[in-house]
């Protein structure tokens, strides 16, 4: 800084022989003081948290990543030190400060800023970003409204509905145009009760109040999956079925004809090898971003590459591909349209993982894989193993949960998370496209495996 100063004044007297009056030459110097050099002043990119995102504050600690230049600056927030790597990606897992009226309040619920300092010799630079609790006053939802007379809710499109614990992974379908009671609503979900008694939220988007129409016709089913021995499907309270399972089933079809609803257990079996398997990639994400790194690098753009390097190392040996996405934002509704209509053997959906607040992931990191139906955990286990095999991560298990993507009956349908996008260390393996190749490969050989041992059961 100093060395610029004196270059400056040098070339002023070069070009002002005479030189300024004192006063003038004062104005000068504090005007050049104040020009920041480029070449040594500390920069710092956050990436999370982002200005008033909506963070789970009662946790007590939340994740912060970003950037910082040169590379080998220091990096605190809240006053913990960030972990920096070589290329100046940082990540801290820090606490989280709820201040009111200037004043801390531990546990509080408030809007919580943090303050970033980054540091290099004697440059300094300070950030601050504020985040809010969703239960704060600036980011509550408009309370429920309460209906005076029950409302009647027809449902425009097929819906699949995860119940929430206590009874997490049992399934409500509501078939399009089944007609259910709403007592309440929140901003963007009817509450309605089922036939059979379960409260679930229907989204305003799929379905419409009509009026005059009989209660419950035709009706809400459940299907429940509480281990792979048996999967049981109610209709209304007087059908009620066991499919046994015996390792066997593909998937099960579920339609409606002439107002009933008709179930065909798909028992039929792809040839046994990867030539003309019908595959349905989901990249995750898109149209929100999904997870992000602490270069920027997105979620939606990494899981497009490696499930296109994947479908490229399918396609290789015969198999037939479809994507639920490409560039364009695709909901994740519309993403189950495009699953169904591509008629697919297997659905794999490839995401990178993320944590939520309070959890360390610098600690434990890895591979999960999950499933719902109990068909699909065979290929979730063969396609979580040769990631493990092939990519030498640890494993977080390959796990039965409700997820969207997997509430697919009609075949085996599971989602990938090989590692974890967050850190900076894998979110430059992310990057990398020989890193995506061998991830590609990794998931291909688990698809094959899977499909190959199918064929000698
Ligand atoms: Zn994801």
């Amino acid at each position: 800084m100093k060395g610029l100063v004196k270059r400056l004044v040098a070339e002023l007297a070069r070009v002002w022989p005479r030189g300024p009056r004192s006063c003038e030459r004062g104005y000068i110097l504090a005007a050049l003081l104040l020009i920041p050099s480029p070449a040594f002043a500390v920069s710092l990119k956050i990436v999370r948290p982002e200005p008033a995102e909506s963070l789970s504050l009662p946790v007590g600690f939340t994740f912060v990543i970003g950037t910082v230049t040169p590379a080998d600056s220091k990096v605190t927030c809240n006053g913990e030190e960030c972990d920096v790597e070589d290329d100046g990606a940082f990540i801290g897992f820090v606490p989280i400060r709820c201040v009111q009226d200037g004043v801390e309040r531990r546990g509080k619920i408030c809007d919580a800023p943090f303050e970033f300092i980054a540091r290099h010799g004697d440059d300094e630079t300070k950030v601050i970003v504020s985040a809010m609790s969703p239960r704060s006053p600036s980011a509550r939802e408009k309370p429920d409204e309460i209906f005076e007379k029950p409302k009647n809710i027809r449902v425009k499109n097929w819906l699949w509905i995860g119940l929430e614990e206590p009874r997490l992974g049992d399934i409500v379908l509501v078939p399009e145009g089944a007609t259910l009671k709403a007592k309440s609503s929140s901003a963007s979900s009817y509450r309605c009760r089922t036939p059979l008694g379960t409260e679930i939220p229907i989204a305003k988007a799929d379905s419409e109040i009509v009026d005059g129409v009989d209660e419950g016709a035709p009706g809400a089913w459940e299907i429940s999956t509480p281990d792979r021995e048996t999967v049981k499907i109610m209709c209304d309270e007087w059908t009620k079925w066991k499919l046994p399972f015996k390792g066997k089933l593909w998937g099960l079809r579920l339609f409606q004809e002439d107002g009933r609803m008709r179930v065909d257990p798909r028992v039929e079996h792809p040839a046994g090898k990867l030539a003309g398997l019908r595959v349905c990639l989901d990249p995750g994400h898109h149209s929100d971003s999904g997870a992000i790194g602490p270069r920027g690098f997105e979620e939606r753009e990494s899981t497009l590459l490696i499930s296109r390097e994947v479908a490229r190392l399918l396609k290789e040996d015969g198999a037939e591909v479809s994507f639920t996405r490409e560039e364009n934002p695709m909901p994740l509704k519309q993403r189950h349209d495009r699953m169904r209509e591509a008629k697919p053997d297997l659905v794999v959906s490839i995401h990178n993982n993320s944590v939520g607040e309070g959890q360390d992931v610098r600690k434990r990191h890895g591979t999960q894989t999950f499933y719902l139906f109990p068909w699909s955990k065979p290929l979730a286990e063969s396609v979580h193993h040769a990631i493990l095999d092939k990519m030498g991560t640890d494993d977080l298990g390959c796990i039965q949960r409700n997820l969207y993507i997997a509430r697919f009956p009609e075949c085996p349908a599971i989602l990938v998370e090989p590692e974890y996008i967050i850190l900076p260390s894998q979110e430059k393996k992310f990057m990398n496209p020989d890193y995506r190749h061998k991830l590609a490969e990794a998931i291909v050989d688990g698809i094959r495996n899977f499909v190959e041992k199918k064929d000698i059961e």
